[in-house]
């Protein structure tokens, strides 16, 4: 990292003690910024990096809420509206026990360049509560909803912040939060959440929408090398929307999708991951990874813990959750002869896996560039909402398969201009950055 570049990363640290995965999302950033930054120096004049570290709103809330016992529960809620220099601000809701400020912190700045790569007017933000949904009836999730969006209420709209979803966060939870928020306000403001049902302002391909583009994203990727998905081994982590639904497009590509995971084990399915059985066991009946075994027969076995990365695979998409790929599982990967790698998930590669995978010279995506289609989905909905209007399912794929190729073209161009050709990592980060940059100092001192 340059001299200037480090002086700013250590007092952003200093001003943000213990938010780990924040100081890892900006340090990821900062290490590719070297040479744009040297060929703009009006960046460092403005202080442009400092500012778009810095939120420009942090949320902090209490949710409470009563479970099935009669007690009163507490939860904390966050929203980090990050940037709005290019839009509203806009990015998931994710319930789940781990989160903290930091973890709203690394997703909400991630956001900023994922959603400035997508081309559409949208800036970056976060939240979620440190919620935990697993075996929590239909009416707790139902009344946690309701708390948490008797507050976000005030601080969200169509044109301010519109959130969607995240781990934890899918269709019936964005049911609950939009049946709040109208009642609340009473207005009929479909453009305020993403990732609706289809009859209330949905828009289709939004469910699909981020496993389909990461998978697009990898085929465009894999082709740079003469090579496709068709014929290949694929392990994927993970059995949340992103892993099915890039299962569901891997396998329409023709790859033999052989993995799923969650967090008490994996899967591993020599005869291919049955999508339609994994769909009915976790969508329909909120089960386990383990009870598709159950029901699959003698080609899939359960391994309690671990991960999926030991398996012998060409392709790796991992679709759970951060930093769930580390160094030793980058060399696993990298030993049983690994050919490409592309984030479903926000962060799941840390930083000793991320150097492992480009020191080999393997195709490695990151998640801010390969697992963007969902955001640009969410803008494509807010765009129908705007106009009233929906789109076909074909139509709108095939707006989706458009930006996911352009962001892809974008990142490998973009590495190449600034000297490191087939580096999606700083393609995508100088990429994503220059928009914003610019529209930061367009807009005065704000
Ligand atoms: P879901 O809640 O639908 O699924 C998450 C999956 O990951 C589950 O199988 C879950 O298992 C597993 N998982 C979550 N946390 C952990 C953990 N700590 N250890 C092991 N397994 C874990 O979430 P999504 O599929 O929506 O999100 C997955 C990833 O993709 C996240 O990183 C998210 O930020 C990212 N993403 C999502 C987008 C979207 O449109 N949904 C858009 C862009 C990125 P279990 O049920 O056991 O917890």
């Amino acid at each position: 990292m340059e001299a200037n570049l480090t002086q700013a990363y250590d007092q952003i640290i200093a001003r943000n003690p213990g938010e780990a995965e924040f100081h890892q999302a900006v340090r990821e950033v900062f290490d590719t910024l070297g040479p744009v930054m040297s060929r703009n120096p009006q960046y460092t004049e403005a202080a442009v990096l400092e500012r778009i570290c810095e939120p420009e709103r942090q949320i902090i809330f209490r949710v409470p809420w009563m479970d099935d016992a009669g007690r009163v529960q507490i939860n904390r809620g966050f929203r980090v509206e990050f940037n709005s220099a290019l839009g509203p601000y806009k990015g998931g809701l994710r319930f789940h026990p781990s989160v903290y400020l930091g973890i709203i912190k690394f997703l909400g700045f991630e956001q900023i360049f994922k959603n400035s790569l997508t081309g559409l007017p949208i800036g970056g933000g976060k939240g979620g509560a440190d919620f935990d949904p697993h075996g929590r009836s239909d009416g707790e999730i139902m009344r946690f909803c309701q708390s948490f969006m008797t507050e976000l209420a005030n601080h969200i709209g169509p044109q301010t912040d519109v959130p969607a979803g995240d781990i934890g966060v899918g269709g019936r939870e964005i049911g609950y939060m939009f049946g709040q928020y109208r009642r609340i306000t009473n207005r009929y403001d479909a453009g305020v959440l993403t990732g609706k049902g289809l009859t209330w302002g949905g828009s289709l391909v939004r469910t699909e929408a981020t496993g389909y583009g990461l998978v697009i994203f990898t085929e465009r990727m894999l082709r740079t090398r003469g090579l496709s998905l068709d014929g290949m081994r694929i392990a994927i982590s993970g059995s949340g929307n992103v892993a099915m639904y890039a299962t569901e497009k891997a396998q329409e590509l023709g790859g033999k999708v052989i993995t799923c995971s969650d967090s008490s084990g994996y899967v591993v399915d020599k005869a291919g991951i049955d999508l339609e059985l994994l769909k009915q066991v976790k969508e329909l009946e909120r089960g386990r990874v383990s009870d598709y075994v159950m029901r699959r027969g003698p080609s899939a076995t359960f391994v309690p813990g671990g991960s999926v990365w030991g398996v012998p695979v060409d392709v790796a998409l991992p679709c759970a959750t951060q930093n769930e790929l580390d160094g030793d599982a980058a060399a696993a990967l990298l030993t049983n002869g690994v050919t490409a790698v592309a984030e479903g998930a926000n962060m799941p590669c840390t930083p000793d896996a991320v150097t492992a995978f480009q020191k080999s010279g393997v195709l490695y995506a990151p998640g801010k560039a390969s697992n963007a289609g969902g955001v640009a989905t969410s803008g494509l909905e807010m765009q129908q909402n705007a106009s009233r209007d929906s789109w076909s399912f074909e139509y709108t794929e095939n707006k989706l398969a458009e930006i996911m190729k352009n962001i892809h073209d974008t990142c490998e161009q973009t590495a190449e201009e600034y000297g490191h050709p087939g580096d999606y990592m700083v393609g995508a980060n100088i990429a994503g950055f220059i928009k914003v940059a610019d529209a930061v100092i367009a807009q005065g001192l704000i």
